[in-house]
């Protein structure tokens, strides 16, 4: 997820024409072996899926010796294995089909496995959804939710969603146990303490204890992810990624839908024996994305706030580390919030201009923002922390 969208793009491109060249027919009795040239930093996998084991990334160009064709994917014959590489090209052009991943069955698979049987398969919105909940309310109150994103998606950021080749995935557990086990052994999961996580076409989250609303932000959080894979590509800046999902996920449900702009907020109410003391006294908390806006404004007046630089260039396991999310994933999301909702003048047709840059390869730089937004970095930070300290 880090900023070589055209280094990565060029080398997409290159490999795309290094297959057509080479023709689509395999060879038979009397035809030489067929051959493919790939390019530096082509990814050989051990399955013909994108979640599958990564066996080698290719250091120099090479020509190889192809095995097998399957849906878009090559088998080569390398060293002294062979490996699965996608053919990221196909008549629609390297764009249109990196905005259309191929949703990975072994990651759904494995997901899969942890739910209790007997579990379903219903369809959710534009979803497949694989759960063993059976609670009617839950399941309605997240269909609405999932029948309802990408349009709203699609309508905030001014970017088309393109359909899936397959159905994108939601594997749903009753609770936290069997999704611990999940994250327990993913490895593209970068973290342990998350409440779901989305990638390659599969969101795999649980519900929450907490109750249905806190269920629906991280259900919005991990489909936003999956529609920004579509509209934007593969290769988004951390800031990016966390702050569109953030900007769903933070939301209030008042009418099952999420009410773009508005921050969710939990309140807890306990009973706790004063120090010394046999007396109970009543404590009451708030916790949720409200409280985490007011703590970064308050963390702007004291000082320390992280700059708009630090955070655009945050390498993606930096940003999603436990120690940074917690502010890393709301201050993202607020500036997201700041150019679209009014604080920036011109901000939402400018940010979406930024992001259809994006969706078509360019540069999702803080340059380029700033180049798009048509002012200086130092104006756009300023800007950003004189709304933040005013609205929270
Ligand atoms: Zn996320």
């Amino acid at each position: 997820m880090r900023c070589a969208a055209l280094a990565a793009r060029a080398a997409r491109a290159a490999m795309a024409a290094a297959l057509a060249l080479c023709g689509s027919a395999l060879s038979g009795p009397g035809n030489p072996p067929r051959r493919v040239e790939l390019p530096e930093g082509a990814r050989l996998r051990a399955e013909p899926d994108a979640g599958s084991r990564s066996l080698a990334i290719l250091d120099s160009p090479q020509v190889l010796s192809v095995v097998e064709e399957r849906d878009g994917w090559t088998r080569v014959l390398y060293q002294s294995f062979t490996g699965w590489v996608f053919q990221d090209g196909d008549a629609e052009g390297p764009a249109a089909t990196t905005r259309r991943p191929q949703r990975s069955e072994t990651r759904l698979a494995r997901a899969r496995s942890f739910l209790t049987t007997p579990h379903g398969v219903h369809p959710m919105g534009g979803f497949l959804l694989h759960t063993d909940v059976t609670d009617e309310a839950t399941l309605a109150g997240l269909a609405t939710v999932a029948a309802a994103l990408p349009a709203l998606y699609a309508a905030r950021y001014g970017v088309d969603v393109p359909e899936p080749r397959t159905p994108d995935a939601v594997v749903l557990y009753r609770g936290p146990k069997p999704y611990a086990r999940f994250a327990d052994g993913d490895a593209l999961l970068p973290t342990a303490s998350s409440r779901g996580h989305a990638a390659s076409g599969v969101a795999v989250l649980y519900v929450s204890p907490e109750g249905l609303d806190e269920t629906r932000g991280v259900l919005a959080h991990e489909l936003t992810h999956l529609l920004s894979r579509r509209a934007l590509g593969p290769r988004l800046p951390a800031w990016i990624e966390e702050g569109l999902a953030e900007d769903f996920g933070m939301c209030r449900f008042p009418n099952g839908i999420p009410a773009m702009g508005s921050l969710r907020s939990r309140s807890e109410v306990r009973s706790e024996r004063a120090a010394g003391g046999a007396a109970l006294r009543t404590v009451r908390t708030q916790s949720g994305p409200l409280v985490s806006a007011a703590q970064l404004a308050s963390a702007h007046r004291q000082g320390t706030l992280r700059s708009l630089s630090s955070l655009t260039s945050l390498p993606y396991d930096t940003l999603v580390s436990d120690s940074e999310r917690a502010t890393a994933y709301p201050q993202s999301a607020l500036l997201v919030r700041y150019l679209l909702d009014g604080g920036f003048p011109d901000g939402a047709p400018r940010f979406r201009e930024f992001l259809r840059g994006v969706a078509e390869g360019d540069s999702p730089s803080l340059e380029q923002l700033c180049s798009t937004l048509r002012v200086s970095p130092e104006a756009l930070e300023e800007g950003f922390r004189g709304w933040l300290s005013k609205s929270y």
